[in-house]
């Protein structure tokens, strides 16, 4: 079958930098609802649009269409005591960014002083050129529910309960699952 709108496409992949330093050994595949339902990168999909099982390929997406630039006032630095304790690099707050629109942020924190805290609000990916080896494994047809939904059910995809307020970017690989 071809990967074309309403399959489920199953991916095995490895994430690198422009210089070919690994960020993300996929140990698992990704799995994602093909046609436009933001479950993975726009340009992933199409450079797999009316591929098939066994199609390898290696793609380089430049930060404009994958996490954007790196925005300089999306880092902050906050007194140490307005966070909570214990605190460590790598933890993850959702804020406001300053000045910024009303959507809410994930800031990571980046660096600890004795008293004072960077926060970035940056994707961990922002500024990057992603290199993403590909190798399709599996092509299905989405289930009507499955499309309904805008995402994979099932088997690597993501179980709930199916009350699904709030749960739009589930399932959404590349965007909503924190990469290290
Ligand atoms: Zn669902």
């Amino acid at each position: 079958m071809k990967i074309a709108q309403n399959t489920v496409v199953s991916v095995n992949y490895k994430l690198s930098d422009a210089q070919n330093n690994l960020i993300e050994d996929g140990a698992q595949p990704m799995v994602y609802l093909h046609g436009g339902y933001e479950n993975t990168l726009p340009k992933i999909e199409e450079e797999l649009d009316g591929k098939d099982v066994g199609y390898t390929s290696t793609i380089q997406i430049e930060p404009e269409d994958a996490f954007g630039d790196y925005d300089p006032n999306l880092v902050k630095v906050e007194e140490r005591n307005r966070l909570p304790e214990p605190i460590e690099v790598g933890m993850q707050f959702e804020g406001m960014a300053e000045g910024g629109d009303e959507e809410p942020v994930i800031f990571t924190v980046t660096e600890i002083a004795d008293d004072k805290v960077v926060l970035d609000g940056n994707h961990p990916l922002a500024g990057m050129a992603l290199r993403f080896d590909l190798s399709v494994i599996d092509v299905r047809a989405a289930t009507p529910e499955e499309i309904t939904h805008g995402h994979v059910h099932g088997a690597h995809g993501h179980d709930h309960g199916h009350d699904d307020i709030g749960d739009s970017e589930e399932g959404d690989h590349f965007r909503s699952q924190p990469l290290q």
